[in-house]
């Protein structure tokens, strides 16, 4: 087999049990609704809908409808939600593809009522995150929704901005908001049928009360679920996932410095002594955060080794000096295991001083994508 430079390995059966530790979670009356939007965190959106619609997955979540079309253009049946989409010609092309828009304003659901037959939406409230959302009150959205013809609302959403933070009353507001809506909402007859409001933080750490009938896991599904801010009553992680992506790349060169020579642009990097480097064919182009320069580590040879200097377009040069046998052609893991030692995109991001979220959707598309078992 031909060596890559950079590749990704994506683990079907961590996808696939990922999806079912989830739904054993919320149980048989929530649905689950993957988000595989960007790709799917970068793990493949085709071939991560095509583990999971054979298991059950009955939606999915996108944020465009170009994402949407791919999907459906791959043959996957399942519902697909697009949550973040309105664009002048959104609706018209979401409709064309069976795709349920997520609407944010109360003038849309007139524009989708020109769709030519019966059509699906889901209205998003802002109950105060101050993003995406309508901040119509009950009145006005019972309007709206009373006069579309065609146009049918099968669900009430909402997102919380601050859902890892139990310091903060800002999630218990948005509940609260999003709550009271809905019932006014049902007091004036309009009872879609999905309610809801969390992805994967809300349902890591059980807060129930806003599981609704259907819950949106994005990380969770990749295999990661964020530390929280905890407040009074420390939350527990209840889910059980892993990572399903590994990081490797390979190495060109692996080379001994003596003591005194600079490394890389900037000479932001002197040997304090002699010193084994190896070079690896992998840099900010792929992926890799420039904040790591100076600060990151690879694992080699089931070893750790520090990035040394600036991180490169196309090359990061690390300290080798653990790996002994580490040669040219070798791999070393970014993202992934080696024997005791291993990096997930949560630490990863950690050094970069960004999030995990941040470090698996940057990872490039020059960097192929294999499936494992
Ligand atoms: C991205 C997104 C999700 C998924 O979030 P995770 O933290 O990855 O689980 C859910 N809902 C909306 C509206 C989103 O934009």
């Amino acid at each position: 087999m031909r060596l890559k430079r950079s590749w990704i390995e994506v683990s079907r059966s961590a996808i696939a049990a990922n999806f079912e530790a989830v739904r054993a979670l919320v149980g048989p009356q929530v649905e689950v609704a993957p988000v595989i939007k960007a790709d799917a965190y970068r793990h493949g959106a085709i071939k991560v809908a095509r583990i999971l619609a054979p298991l059950g997955a009955r939606w999915f979540c996108v944020s465009s409808v170009d994402e949407g079309i791919a999907l459906r253009e791959a043959g996957i049946d399942s519902r697909i939600l697009v949550m973040a989409d309105s664009l002048p010609d959104s609706l018209r092309r979401a409709v064309a593809h069976r795709l349920t828009p997520v609407l944010h304003d109360v003038a849309e659901i007139a524009k989708l009522d020109q769709a030519p037959e019966p059509v699906d939406y889901h209205l998003k409230i802002d109950s105060g995150m101050g993003r995406l959302g309508t901040r119509a009150g009950a009145a006005n959205i019972a309007a709206a929704v009373a006069a579309a013809r065609v146009a049918r609302l099968d669900g009430l959403m909402t997102h919380f901005a601050s859902a890892a933070d139990y310091v903060s009353e800002q999630t218990g507001g948005q509940c609260e908001a999003f709550d009271r809506l809905v019932g006014e909402l049902a007091d004036r007859g309009v009872r879609p049928h999905w309610k809801h409001l969390s992805s994967t933080t809300a349902v890591a750490y059980g807060r129930r009360e806003a599981w609704g009938n259907l819950v949106r896991p994005g990380h969770a599904i990749h295999g990661y679920v964020s530390q929280v801010r905890a407040g009074d009553a420390p939350p527990r992680n209840l889910l059980r996932v892993r990572p399903a992506l590994a990081w490797k790349a390979a190495v060109l060169a692996v080379k001994e410095l003596p003591a005194g020579a600079p490394v890389g642009y900037g000479a932001q990097f002197v040997t304090p002594r002699p010193m084994r480097i190896a070079v690896i064919a992998a840099g900010y182009a792929d992926g890799i955060p420039h904040r790591l320069s100076n600060r990151g580590k690879v694992i080699a040879a089931g070893a750790w080794a520090p990035v040394l200097g600036a991180v490169s377009m196309d090359v990061t040069t690390i300290d080798a000096s653990a790996a002994p046998g580490l040669r040219p052609g070798d791999s070393v893991t970014l993202i992934g295991r080696e024997g005791a030692v291993s990096q997930d995109a949560q630490q990863l991001a950690r050094a970069a001083g960004t999030i995990s979220y941040d470090v698996l959707c940057g990872i490039s598309a020059r960097v192929e994508r294999v499936f494992v078992d």
